[in-house]
């Protein structure tokens, strides 16, 4: 195993309506898709079809979406021996997107709020196996911290995407974290500090360097991504494309980004593909619909 991806999975329920319902009125939707979504997932999904080998330790429910999850995951070549089935619904999210591309989204957590510090506990020997620990925030926060103790203990190094923006995320918790990713709007929240300038975010950056974490890589959208680290900052600038759909760019980042930086060890290498694997997902709709495959990608022209 290379990489362990300690996290959540989703089915996403995307209705396409005229409008959206009023409250008490029911409209119909014309068209209706299912697909396989969660930030824990959407960055395994990314980091497998790279090549690396990914274990995920996460929850399913006892429905039918627990079965389009663990078949998402084997298509992927994801390992599920960890991958729990669980005595309640599976993490969904209905999703409404009106005609002009503006959507209402309710997450279900399910079984993802389930998962716990002994499922991290459990899945010890397989993860002491893997070079890097991906962690986001859609599981309970005890089981994040969990999972930060135990790559500390193991030696192993972790990265900590923490989306959604979280106000409880206890910043001496992660502290010895090796990479925190956020995007600007959690930087924000993380460090109760303003990000709408270069300077601001360096500000914020240094605050969270200062906590204990080791490298800050701040995702910027269609700007690109800053890495700040104790001797200084790189700004990496995303490669300029048509971009259709966002949806799952900082999960396409970061899985890309663990691919690579798992191979080489060569930071700011493995955020110019993070940026150029991103965006090149933005090119297309939907979230790992929009992940490219190892042998699908097109030549890098940086
Ligand atoms: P999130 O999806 O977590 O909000 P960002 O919006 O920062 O994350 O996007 C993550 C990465 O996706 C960026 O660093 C960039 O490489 C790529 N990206 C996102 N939006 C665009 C865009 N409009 N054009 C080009 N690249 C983009």
């Amino acid at each position: 195993m290379t990489i362990a991806v300690i996290g959540s999975n989703m089915v996403d329920l995307i209705s396409y309506v005229h409008r959206m319902p009023a409250e008490g009125e029911t409209v119909e939707a014309p068209e209706f898709r299912m697909g396989c979504g969660g930030k824990g997932a959407n960055q395994a999904v990314a980091a497998s079809r790279l090549g690396s080998e990914v274990v995920m330790v996460s929850r399913v429910g006892n429905d039918v979406f627990a079965e389009t999850t663990l078949k998402n995951f084997e298509d992927n070549g994801i390992s599920t021996t960890h991958v729990l089935r669980t005595e309640a619904t599976s993490g969904v999210a209905p999703i409404f997107v009106d005609p002009d591309s503006h959507n209402s989204i309710i997450i279900v957590k399910g079984a993802n709020a389930l998962l716990t510090p002994q499922d991290v506990e459990a899945a010890r020997e397989d993860i002491a196996r893997c070079r890097l620990i991906v962690l986001q925030l859609e599981i309970p926060l005890e089981t994040v911290y969990a999972a930060i103790d135990l790559g500390r203990e193991l030696g192993i190094p972790v990265l900590l995407n923490p989306a959604p923006a979280s106000p409880e995320l206890d910043l001496a918790r992660i502290a010895g974290v090796e990479f925190l990713v956020p995007n600007e709007s959690e930087l924000e929240l993380l460090t109760g500090m303003p990000v709408s300038s270069l300077e601001d975010i360096t500000r914020a950056t240094d605050v969270l360097l200062s906590a204990g974490i080791t490298n800050v890589i701040v995702t910027l959208g269609s700007r690109g991504a800053l890495w700040a680290h104790a001797d200084g900052q790189e700004f990496v600038d995303a490669p300029a494309v048509q971009a259709i759909d966002t949806t799952g760019a900082g999960d396409a980042f970061i899985g890309c980004f663990s691919n690579a930086w798992v191979r080489s060890g060569d930071v700011l290498e493995a955020i110019r593909a993070g940026s150029a694997y991103a965006s090149d997902s933005v090119t297309r709709p939907g979230t790992q619909t929009s992940y490219a495959w190892a042998a699908d990608l097109p030549a890098r022209r940086d």
